[in-house]
């Protein structure tokens, strides 16, 4: 039977707007040693903004956010909202055919009977795509018409007034290891994790590279240490599973993290980790 004092503690923390799934996940957070961030919507606000359009091989800077807009304009991706508001006028989605995501890659779509590209590196060294690698902290989106490179867009992101709060709070509760996992560039994982003081960052990381990484420093920590994943949801939900205690983030997130979490933070603050690891202690404190 589950101790009494245990559903004073999933009360507590929901009135804190943390939705904790069972009273065995508000007990494994008292022996958190590891926690694993997401980092767009997790530690950064997942709002870009375009900074840069660099157009090339005879396309002009509007064409270029104009193929771009109309191949994102399916994507909920915040990256593809960035582009979108960034060209500012009405899409046809008749001129939209063949429309595919590729997820940790980007957009492969027929726009007015061409094909049109939007993604990283990885999506143009896939389609055979020569083009020159940008030097930037922004994340870039490259893209190709009919197979012939017409230019990148750099965007950029920022981090949340509250993350670097809320990774000092989880060390000062004596957490181990403060990891982020991103899809994006190695420049800006790095940018980010000096940032924060985050003790650990993997940077190009596709979805499934995010499951092996989550196993790999699962073996690193001693076997009664748990282990926290923390992200927004898109992509996320395979990693919010794997996890000891998977939390998603409720307000951006999207409905299959929050349904493949064990614990929900209603707002977008990272500090409601610490939080919730404070509850769980005092919860703890009182039922023992
Ligand atoms: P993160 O790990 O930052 O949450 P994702 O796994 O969602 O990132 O995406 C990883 C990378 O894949 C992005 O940084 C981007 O380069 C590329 N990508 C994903 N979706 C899109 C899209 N809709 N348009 C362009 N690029 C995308
Ligand atoms: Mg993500």
């Amino acid at each position: 039977s589950i101790p009494l004092g245990f559903f004073g503690g999933i009360g507590g923390a929901s009135k804190r707007g943390i939705l904790v799934k069972g009273s065995n996940y508000l007990e494994a957070l008292n022996s958190v040693e590891t926690v694993i961030f997401d980092k767009t919507g997790t530690l950064t606000k997942g709002v870009f903004k375009v900074t840069e359009t660099n157009s090339q091989n005879g396309y002009t800077d509007e064409e270029l956010i104009e193929y771009a807009a109309y191949a994102e304009s399916y994507s909920n991706h915040p990256i593809a909202l960035s582009i979108i508001s960034a060209y500012n006028a009405e899409i046809d989605k008749n001129r939209i055919e063949n429309y595919q995501e590729i997820a940790g890659h980007g957009i492969k779509v027929n726009v007015n009977g061409r094909e049109v590209l939007a993604g990283n590196t990885r999506l143009m060294v896939s389609e055979n795509i020569k083009f020159n690698e940008v030097e930037t902290l922004g994340t870039v989106v490259h893209v190709a018409i009919d197979k012939k490179y017409a230019g990148n867009i750099v965007i950029s992101d920022e981090v949340k007034e509250d993350s670097a709060h809320a990774i000092r709070e989880l060390k000062l509760l004596g957490v181990k290891k403060t990891v982020m996992l991103t899809g994006d560039l190695k420049t800006v994982g790095d940018k980010i994790g000096k940032q924060l003081g985050l003790d650990e960052v993997y940077s190009e990381l596709l979805p499934a590279d995010k499951v092996d990484k989550l196993e790999w420093l699962d073996s690193q920590k001693s076997p009664k240490g748990k282990l926290v994943f923390v992200g927004d949801g898109i992509n996320d939900a395979p990693v919010l599973a794997r996890a000891d205690i998977g939390m998603a983030m409720g307000g951006l997130g999207s409905d299959a993290a929050i349904e493949a979490a064990d614990i929900v933070i209603m707002t977008d603050e990272p500090s409601k980790i610490a939080s919730a690891i404070k509850i769980a202690k005092r919860t703890r404190s009182i039922v023992y």
